[in-house]
């Protein structure tokens, strides 16, 4: 399996959505950057300090079963809230979501 495949995959797990809300809990929260919270507008997103490719990468993982069992992978230190705008300004951003917010950008200012 490609390391792209797997990281989608590793997104879907229950793992994932369980990691996630640690990180928010932690960070009670609120964004680390700008220290909004989550609301009504304001959608808090985890940032994953290493990334999840580099993860896969650096522990070898080939299937699901092993990134499952890998605890790198699951640890809440490797995570960071954020506001989806400063999210959106990391760099591991991924490309295929920031499309979506073009569209809307276009009016004239
Ligand atoms: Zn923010």
């Amino acid at each position: 399996m490609s390391v792209t495949g797997l990281v989608k995959l590793i997104r879907k797990l229950p793992q994932y959505e369980a990691w996630k809300r640690s990180v928010f809990l932690r960070d009670h929260f609120q964004c680390q950057q700008c220290g909004k919270r989550n609301g009504r507008k304001r959608v808090i997103e985890a940032h994953h300090l290493m990334e999840l490719s580099t993860l896969v990468r650096m522990n070898g993982l080939g299937t699901v079963e092993d990134a499952i069992s890998c605890l790198a992978l699951w640890c809440p230190d490797n995570g960071h809230t954020l506001c989806h705008s400063c999210h959106e300004q990391t760099e591991s951003y991924p490309k295929s979501f920031r499309k979506l917010k073009k569209e809307k950008k276009r009016k004239n200012g």
